[in-house]
């Protein structure tokens, strides 16, 4: 073992690893099929699979883990033979392809429509419900620690569609009474001396890592120059930001009327204009080079320059492009250029929006649980076992891969669709009387040959973007304290983000109050290939993420934390308690962009769209999905698969009676 690793504390990994959660890993892998010992090394422990048994609580590569998607590549390269499939001889009122908040929406929606006696079958392909709505749980010195492993917040509730809020309102979520509960919490990091921080490293800026404390803001028009004085930046830098901040500005794009302007900057990026127009050094266009990535996974050089206007980015204030009007583009389907109405703030729910898939599986399934209100879903515990009985009106079955789905007949007048899907080495068939594919897009049409080439062509237009959340739990948070910064920009390290996370109770699960207690660190990676077009930046960058192990997540980790940390007292191989890599390679839907899309895709409803020639029904098959909305938000998922619902009610006439139209 090489000495950095031991001064990281890799090698003390697993035994930490295997207690933090009460049990001893070894004891139960001995129990559990295709976990071999013999498999798993003596020193450096770094599992791709965890043994323990409860899936929030498995640490290691999470997120689309081993045996996910194995099966499906399989099929996509026509190695994998659907013949010998077993009739299970299950037949469905509905079945619903994805676990995620659209596959569980759709679900709720149907039985509300339907009315009793419905019988629902949900399949997914992870170990765990909710999609990328996944919940990280660890426990340290006896307290339980969670942080959410994918999507993070109801983002702009205000924005949300008649049936996102009535869903919200069928599962009891209260967003005014979270917030009342959390409102100290609010406060918590800033009355504790912390704001924002960036960490200018060795490698960009030269000499050693710089760390600082930045304040209240860091992004966008939120920067104060004033507060990077200690930054490694050149002479010729600090000019430019200073003329970047200037009160007065030139304009950038000179002899274009307000509307040629606007266009111009909807069809190149903010890099592009920081750069060539701005002419600003590339130390500055450091500073922005993320704007976008947390809602397209890519950044200033694939993001147009027209969202750095709406956002409030510099560099625009001389242009003359009138008022950014506040709610510009925000409803539209994605809101892809929209930026969030005043005062509408982002409920984060411990978990983020696995809070919402518990919710639903609550009401789904309600022997799975004892938790019924959105309070008791901090503490909540699920029985897995629980989630698929015969008999239930809501199956929900786990570790299932769906690899075919097929009209009995011809698509115009089946009566039913058979679903294949594989689960521990088996392929199995059910039917269904109506399915919903509330999966990916781009894996219906491998999914569904049957489908016409120009809907198959459509579905497949859109590349989600790869990213990952690794939750790090540690024993306390003094070096933060200490460094004056809740979150750090570190657009050049391994992750770009890191940060606490955030801070808010729910129920009997309450957020740490001071900084001697243990708490979960939330990193964020994102994988892309910057000068690329943007679909291609999503692909090589989903097989980079692909390619990596779980012991390189854990040792760039280890090592990131301790380069930032480690000023302030951090110790790697001491403080870290457990580390959970939740590992999206096809995470946000697809947005579409003015630089690389036609601008009417972006900025209008148009039939055109891909995801509106995808999202078409074809025979008993409707698709929901956030993708079939190109939106990667929480909304667009429960909106279409309300919509899929809808489709699937107006073409069938099911022997119950209606309960009621909404
Ligand atoms: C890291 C991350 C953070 C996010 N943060 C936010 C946020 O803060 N706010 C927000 O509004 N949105 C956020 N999103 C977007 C998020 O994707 C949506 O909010 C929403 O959860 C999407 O739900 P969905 O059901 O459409 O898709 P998913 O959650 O992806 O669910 C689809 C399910 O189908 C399964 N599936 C796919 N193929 C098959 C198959 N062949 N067989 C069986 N199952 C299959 C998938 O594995 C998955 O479990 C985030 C996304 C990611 C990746």
């Amino acid at each position: 073992m090489r000495d950095e690793d031991r001064q990281l504390g890799m090698d003390r990994a697993i035994t930490r690893r295997d207690f933090v959660n009460g049990v001893a890993a070894g004891a139960l892998a001995a129990g559990m099929p295709g976990v071999a010992q013999a498999a798993r090394p003596k020193a450096v422990v770094t599992p791709e699979i965890d043994p323990n048994p409860y899936p929030p609580a498995r640490q290691g590569m999470r997120g689309s883990h081993a045996g996910t998607f194995e099966a499906a590549h399989m099929l996509r390269d026509g190695t994998l033979k659907l013949a010998d499939a077993e009739d299970s001889g299950e037949v469905y009122d509905l079945i619903v392809v994805g676990g995620g908040l659209s596959g569980l929406s759709a679900a709720h929606f149907f039985h509300k429509r339907v009315g009793p006696g419905a019988k629902v079958l949900v399949l997914d392909n992870h170990d765990d419900f909710g999609g990328h709505a996944k919940r990280n749980e660890f426990r340290v010195n006896g307290k339980l620690l969670l942080c959410n492993g994918g999507t993070l917040n109801i983002e702009s509730p205000s924005r949300y569609d008649k049936w996102s809020r009535v869903l919200l309102d069928d599962i009891g979520v209260d967003i005014a009474r979270f917030e009342r509960d959390n409102t100290a919490n609010a406060t918590l990091y800033k009355s504790l001396g912390m704001g924002h921080g960036m960490v200018f490293d060795a490698e960009t800026f030269g000499g050693k890592d710089t760390v600082l404390a930045m304040g209240g803001g860091w992004r966008g028009g939120a920067i104060e120059p004033a507060k990077l004085e200690k930054a490694p930046l050149t002479p010729k830098a600090r000019a430019d930001l200073a003329r970047l901040f200037a009160k007065e500005q030139p304009d950038y794009l000179p002899g274009l009327d307000q509307a040629a302007k606007k266009d111009w900057l909807a069809r190149h990026s903010y890099k592009e204009f920081l750069t060539d127009k701005v002419g600003v050094d590339p130390q500055v266009y450091w500073l922005f080079q993320m704007i976008g990535m947390a809602s397209f996974c890519v950044g200033g050089d694939a993001v147009p320059a027209l969202f750095g206007w709406v956002q409030g980015y510099p560099g625009f204030s001389g242009m003359n492009l009138g008022e950014v009007p506040a709610d510009l583009f925000a409803d539209l389907p994605g809101g892809q250029h929209g930026r969030q109405r005043e005062g509408d703030k982002s409920i984060h729910f411990p978990d983020g929006n696995a809070t919402l898939a518990r919710l639903l599986v609550s009401k789904l399934v309600p022997e799975a649980t004892a938790g019924r209100t959105q309070e008791d879903m901090g503490t909540a515990v699920i029985d897995y076992a629980a989630l698929d009985r015969p008999g239930a009106p809501t199956r929900i079955r786990l570790s299932s891969v769906v690899l075919n789905v097929a009209h009995k007949g011809d698509p115009a007048s089946a009566g039913e669709v058979a679903v294949h899907y594989a689960k521990a080495g088996k392929l199995v068939e059910v039917r269904g009387k109506a399915v919903i594919m509330a999966c990916w897009n781009m894996a219906i049409p491998y999914l569904m040959p049957e489908l016409p080439a120009a809907q198959k062509e459509a579905l497949a237009y859109g590349v989600k973007g790869p990213m990952v959340y690794t939750s790090v739990a540690v024993t306390n948070w003094r070096p933060f304290v200490k460094l004056g910064a809740a979150n750090f920009h570190c657009p050049t390290m391994f992750h770009q983000e890191v940060g606490l996370t955030e801070a808010v109770s729910l129920g009997d699960l309450k957020h740490p109050q001071t900084p001697d207690e243990p708490i979960v660190l939330h990193l964020v990676k994102y994988m892309n290939k910057p000068g690329l077009p943007r679909r291609d930046q999503h692909r090589v960058g989903r097989a980079e993420l692909l390619a990596m192990s779980f012991e390189t997540f854990e040792r760039e980790t280890r090592r990131q934390l301790q380069r930032m940390l480690g000023g302030a007292g951090f110790d790697a191989a001491r403080d870290i308690a457990g580390i959970t890599v939740n590992r999206w390679g096809h995470g946000y839907a697809y947005t579409y962009n003015s630089i690389y899309d036609p601008v009417e895709w972006v900025y209008s409803e148009s039939p055109n769209r891909p995801c509106v020639i995808g999202r078409q029904p074809f025979g008993l098959v409707s698709i929901a999905n956030s993708d079939a909305a190109a939106s990667p938000h929480t909304d667009a998922a429960i909106q279409e698969a309300h919509r899929a619902v809808q489709e699937v009610i107006e073409r069938r006439t099911y022997p119950f009676v209606p309960r009621r139209t909404a």
